[in-house]
């Protein structure tokens, strides 16, 4: 009999996240104090995050032990399958094999719960009491406000106001969840009262509910702390389980992947999918192709630069070096929300600079096209961001097709799509709007990159 599914016990399931800061070969880039510009230290960074996070934000160590809580909270939906998509195989008549590793099995629609349970548990040993956090589309808080949820701490979103306008849904979730929801630009930080003076119909953006986010968490100390969805190292690290889990599945399954696949936004479920293969290709030479899908309307690593920039619009965050077009560029509004931001993790920008991975940009209708394919083929509507992994997996087969070789293809599916119908509702009636390349608009937020002399 031919398998589809390719499963692991609940006893097969990892115990431990993986920390490719301990196989990169050279630190990571300093991180800079926006206002001193020198390097930070813990101390500085623990009025945001608690003690145990900075810790695994820096450490070298190779693997790191996932907390019986935890892992017991993973077992909700933990070990996700590993699904080989015969059926779009033969939709596409190609000789190559597709797998995709499904997170959107998880309660709350996306792989985010990962790392929420993880934020969240280490902030209640540390005595936290409320977390604030942003989100744009509404996956981030949604796996956030369950996490708090689950451990007794209050939840307040910063939710990007034209995503609050647009998608009623995800806020009801929050809500249900027990979270408090409000549309940023809000009045309750200064940053957000000041940008409302400016501008009363600000649609606002994610690097500006960061920045909203991250002023309500430092003004409300000790007992607030704020939580980021991406970006980090240590989100980075909790979301390995998934490459890690994927690992055992191709074993099982009998195959090694040539090409792995995924979106990215800030690049958290693309690190966490591809990272334990990225070492098997710095350990064992392996030749694995390795591909990070961004959109043309926010194309950090394909046309941003490799440089130190801030995390976000107002400039209260830390700076990092990263492939970003500018922490003042604002992306399109796309329907893939989780994708528009200004830059990339620090631990995938190095990667790609490095030629370790590569990264290709698609715009808008080709995703949709692809997750239309997709949801025909497998019954699964995907996300529109993790239709553009849907997008160049597919892209990947039809080559194998043109040149008759049976490539392993395998991308993440980083979650469904059934909050988003209204860009699939847009998609079908053929109003979907392509962007072009915003090179205006990047230019001049590429102008404002700080100066960071080490
Ligand atoms: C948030 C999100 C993304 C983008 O964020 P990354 O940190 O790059 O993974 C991708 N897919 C889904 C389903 C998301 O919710």
């Amino acid at each position: 009999m031919e398998r589809t599914k390719f499963l692991l016990d609940e006893t097969e399931m990892p115990k431990v996240w993986y920390n490719i800061q301990a196989d990169l070969g050279q630190p990571l880039p300093p991180v800079i104090h926006p206002v001193t510009g020198k390097p930070v230290g813990p101390q500085d960074l623990a009025v945001l995050f608690p003690m145990e996070l900075i810790k695994q934000e820096v450490t070298q160590e190779r693997y790191v032990e996932i907390p019986e809580p935890v892992l017991d909270v993973y077992k909700l939906y933990r070990p996700s399958p590993l699904i080989r998509a015969r059926r779009l195989e033969k939709m596409l008549d190609t000789p190559a094999q597709i797998y995709f590793k499904y997170e959107g099995v998880s309660p709350v629609g996306s792989h985010k719960l990962n790392t929420a349970i993880a934020q969240v548990y280490f902030n209640k040993l540390e005595g936290t009491r409320r977390i604030t956090t942003e989100t744009g589309a509404g996956q981030w808080g949604t796996a956030l406000s369950f996490a708090c949820n689950l451990f007794g701490i209050e939840c307040k979103v910063y939710m990007v106001k034209i995503s609050y306008e647009q998608k009623p849904y995800r806020r009801i979730l929050m809500e249900t969840y027990g979270a408090r929801v409000v549309p940023s630009p809000s009045p309750d930080t200064q940053t957000g009262a000041a940008t409302l003076a400016a501008d009363p119909n600000c649609t606002g953006s994610l690097g500006l509910a960061i920045s909203e986010a991250v002023e309500d968490a430092a003004t409300h100390q000790p007992y607030t702390k704020y939580s980021l969805g991406s970006v980090l190292n240590h989100v980075l690290m909790h979301q390995t389980i998934i490459g890690l889990e994927a690992q055992k599945q191709f074993e099982k399954a009998g195959v090694e992947p040539d090409i792995l696949i995924g979106c990215v936004g800030g690049g958290s479920n693309f690190g966490g999918f591809v990272l334990p293969f990225v070492r098997d290709k710095i350990v064992q030479k392996k030749n694995t192709r390795i591909i990070a899908v961004e959109p043309t309307a926010a194309p950090s690593m394909t046309r941003g630069a490799y440089a130190f920039d801030y995390g976000d619009t107002a400039k209260l965050a830390p700076i990092v070096k990263m492939y970003t077009l500018g922490a003042t560029f604002i992306p399109p509004s796309i329907h893939a929300g989780g994708l528009r931001y200004h830059g990339m993790a620090p631990i995938i920008s190095l990667l790609y600079n490095q030629g370790l991975i590569e990264a290709v940009a698609v715009p808008q209708n080709a995703i949709f096209e692809a997750g239309v394919q997709f949801a025909r083929a497998e019954g699964i509507v995907p996300a529109p961001e993790s239709a553009h992994a849907v997008r160049v997996a597919i892209d990947e087969a039809l080559r194998c097709k043109e040149r008759g070789e049976k490539r392993v293809i395998a991308f993440n599916l980083s979650g469904h799509g059934h909050f988003d119908l209204g860009g699939y509702d847009a998609y079908l009636q053929g109003k979907l709007a392509d962007y072009e390349y915003p090179q205006e608009a990047i230019a001049q937020a590429m102008a404002q990159l700080p100066r960071v002399e080490l």
